[in-house]
């Protein structure tokens, strides 16, 4: 295990079956860090790894794990969104990726210079995944409890039954 690079060669044969980590906050990610609003965290722990596929392709793989400030789109109050990847992409080369490569498969195009820059691509990764209207978890059921009618208010008894009890008596 060796501390994730700047940036790195993945078709370089010793590259292949290693494995890097780091941590990465808002210096490394700057576009992520303009998402977050200012004092509120910004951690992200990386795990990546080059291994060969069934194919001959060259997958990079690992596990991309933290937390982020976000603001409640409900309530508008500050909220930690975490999260949790694990990208599985395959590393085009100059000629592309193997054509025999089902659709649906995650792509990662390199830069001109053929090199991977993992914090550009952890920074997709998570782009990617951050939701559109991030809310608290229980932030609208925490509105809703405040309306639920209080117990013991006629609860089951219908009031047409009622009308028909009272009918009967008369
Ligand atoms: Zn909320």
């Amino acid at each position: 295990m060796s501390r994730l690079p700047v940036s790195l060669d993945p078709f370089q044969p010793r590259a292949l079956d290693q494995q890097w980590q780091g941590e990465l906050g808002r210096k490394e990610l700057p576009r992520l860090a303009a998402s977050v609003p200012k004092g509120m965290p910004l951690n992200v722990h990386v795990l990546i790894g080059l291994v060969r596929g069934l194919l001959g392709e060259i997958r990079l793989q690992g596990a991309i794990s933290g937390e982020l400030g976000q603001q409640c789109q409900r309530c508008l109050q500050p909220m930690t969104w975490t999260f949790n990847l694990e990208p599985d992409v395959v590393v085009a080369g100059p000629e592309g990726p193997p054509g025999a490569l089902g659709e649906g498969q995650d792509v990662l195009e390199l830069d001109e210079d053929g090199l991977l820059r993992p914090a550009e691509f952890v920074e997709e990764e998570i782009l990617l995944a951050l939701p559109l209207s991030p809310r608290h978890p229980d932030c609208g059921e925490r509105v809703q409890r405040e309306f639920e009618p209080g117990a013991g208010s006629g609860e089951g008894e219908n009031p047409f039954a009622v009308l028909k009890k009272l009918r009967r008596s008369t």
